[in-house]
C-alpha cells in the first residue's frame, strides 16, 4: 500500500489542530514556518507546498508499519506486544558517575558514551532539560555532554528538531535516543519517499525509551508550580505500580504527588499511541519493575547486540537474565497499550477500517475491539 504524502497545511489540519501532535520535533527545523514554542508546534506562516517532509515524517500522519518493519528488520510487522526483537535482558551501568545521574541503571547514557568512545558514532541527539520543565534536543559530542542530558523529563520535548538542524554538519555517524513516537518519526525519515535529502543516512544507532505517556508542558507547569518550587527540581520519576505517584527530587527530599492528579495533563495524542517500547529501534530501554537501579533492555538488531556485548565485555555495563515474571508483565503492559490505543482510535474515527495513522498493520486486526 503506498502512503499518501501531503503538505504542511494538511499537517496543521490533521495533526496539530486535531490535538494529535506528540511534539516529537520531526517537522521542526526543516523550514522557517514550523517552530516549537513552549510545548507546542506553532505554524508561523502559510506554506503552499503540496508535499512536505513535515507531513511525511510526522508520527501521526499515515505510517506503513509493514514497510517500516521490512526496511529495518527485514521481517513482517508482528503487531504483537513488543515488536521484532532478538532477546530481552536487564542491565546496569558500572560507571559510578553515570549511575549517580542516570534515571535507573544509566544504560542509555552509558551505551551512548561507549559508542562514542569506540567511534561507532561521532555524536548523539539527546534531550536536555533547559529551563524549569522545558526540554529540547541536543547534539552531544562527548561523555560530559551525554551526562548533562541524563535523567527523564516526562514532559514531551521536540528533540528531533536537533537532528534536522545538526545532521547537515560535519558529523558522519549520529545516534538518536527517543521515546516511541520519536523513533517512529525517525523510521519514517528513513523511508522518506520524497527526493529532498534529510541526511538520515547519518543515523547510525537508535536507542528507544519505553513510554506509556508524556505530559503537556503549559498545563502541567501551572499545576506543578502550585505543588513544588519548579526551579529546584533535581530529578523526576514515576515509580512502577502499585506506587501510583509522580516523584520530584528537591533539595529537602522527595515529594510524591498522586498520579491521579498528574494524569489530567497527559497529551491527548498519547491515548492513540500504539507503541510502548519503541519498536523501530536497535535497542529499547526501560525500567525493571521491582528491581531498582537496573534497566530492561530489548535487543532488536545485530548492531544493538554488538554494542551491548562490547560494553559488557569491557565491564562498562553488567548484563543479567530478566526474571520471567518481569518479562511476562512487560509483554502484558505493552499489549494492553496497543489494545487501548486501537479502542481509542476506533472511537475517534467511528470505523475499524479507518485506523487514523496506522497503515499496513493487518496483524493488529486481532487486537481491535469486538
Ligand atoms: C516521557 C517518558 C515516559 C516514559 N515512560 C516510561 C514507562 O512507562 N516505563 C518505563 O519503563 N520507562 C519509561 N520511560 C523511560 C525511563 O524513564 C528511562 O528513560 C529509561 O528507562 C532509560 O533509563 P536510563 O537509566 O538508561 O536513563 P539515562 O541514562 O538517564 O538516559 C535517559 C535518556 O532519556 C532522554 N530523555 C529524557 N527526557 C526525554 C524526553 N522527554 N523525550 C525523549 N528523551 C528523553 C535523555 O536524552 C537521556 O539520554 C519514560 C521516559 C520518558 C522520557
Ligand atoms: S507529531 Fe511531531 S512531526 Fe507531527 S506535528 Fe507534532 S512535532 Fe510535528
Ligand atoms: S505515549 Fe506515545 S505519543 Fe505519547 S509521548 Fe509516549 S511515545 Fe509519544
Amino acid at each position: 500500500m503506498s502512503t499518501v504524502i501531503k503538505g504542511p497545511q494538511e499537517l496543521e489540519k490533521e495533526v496539530i489542530k486535531a490535538d494529535l501532535c506528540t511534539l516529537c520535533g520531526a517537522c521542526v527545523g526543516l523550514c522557517p514556518y514550523l517552530r516549537a514554542h513552549k510545548g507546542k508546534v506553532v505554524v508561523m506562516d502559510n506554506c503552499n507546498l503540496s508535499q512536505g517532509r513535515c507531513y511525511s515524517f510526522c508520527p501521526r500522519t499515515p505510517a506503513n508499519l509493514e514497510a517500516l518493519n521490512q526496511f529495518i528488520f527485514g521481517t513482517p510487522y508482528p503487531g504483537d506486544s513488543l515488536g521484532t526483537f532478538q532477546k530481552v535482558v536487564m542491565a546496569k551501568s558500572l560507571d559510578k558517575e553515570i549511575l549517580s545521574k542516570g534515571q535507573y541503571g544509566g544504560i542509555t547514557s552509558t551505551l551512548v558514551a561507549w559508542a562514542m568512545k569506540k567511534r561507532m558514532i561521532d555524536a548523539a541527539i539527546l534531550t536536555k532539560r533547559e529551563k524549569e520543565l522545558l526540554s529540547s534536543g541536543k547534539l552531544a559530542k562527548d561523555k560530559k555532554q551525554v551526562l548533562a542530558c541524563a535523567g527523564s523529563n516526562y514532559i514531551a520535548s521536540p528533540t528531533l528538531e536537533a537532528f534536522n538542524k545538526s545532521a547537515g554538519g560535519s558529523y558522519k555517524r549520529i545516534a538518536a535516543v527517543g521515546i516511541p513516537c520519536q523513533v517512529l518519526a525517525l523510521g519514517k525519515m528513513r523511508l522518506n519517499p520524497l527526493e529532498n535529502k534529510n541526511n538520515i543516512e547519518k543515523l547510525s544507532l537508535v536507542i528507544g525509551l519505553f513510554c506509556t505517556w508524556a505530559l503537556s508542558y503549559r498545563e502541567f507547569f501551572q499545576f506543578l508550580q502550585q505543588e513544588v518550587p519548579i526551579k529546584k527540581i533535581a530529578k523526576m520519576d514515576i515509580p512502577p505500580p502499585p506506587a501510583n505517584v509522580f516523584q520530584v527530587q528537591l533539595p529537602g527530599g522527595v515529594k510524591s504527588i498522586s498520579l491521579d492528579h498528574v494524569r489530567n495533563f497527559i497529551r491527548p495524542t498519547c491515548t492513540v499511541c500504539l507503541d510502548m517500547t519503541a519498536e523501530f529501534s536497535d535497542l529499547s530501554v526501560g525500567a525493571v519493575e521491582g528491581i531498582s537501579g537496573w534497566n530492561t533492555v530489548i535487543v532488536r538488531t545485530a548492531k544493538g547486540q554488538e554494542l551491548l556485548e562490547d560494553a559488557r565485555r569491557a565491564r562498562a555495563i553488567e548484563v543479567a537474565e530478566i526474571p520471567k515474571a518481569n518479562l511476562n508483565h512487560l509483554k502484558e503492559a505493552a499489549l494492553l497499550k496497543k489494545k487501548r490505543a486501537l479502542e481509542n482510535i476506533v472511537k475517534r474515527t467511528g470505523s475499524k477500517e479507518n485506523l487514523l495513522y496506522l497503515q499496513g498493520a493487518d496483524s493488529l486486526r486481532s487486537l481491535l475491539p469486538s
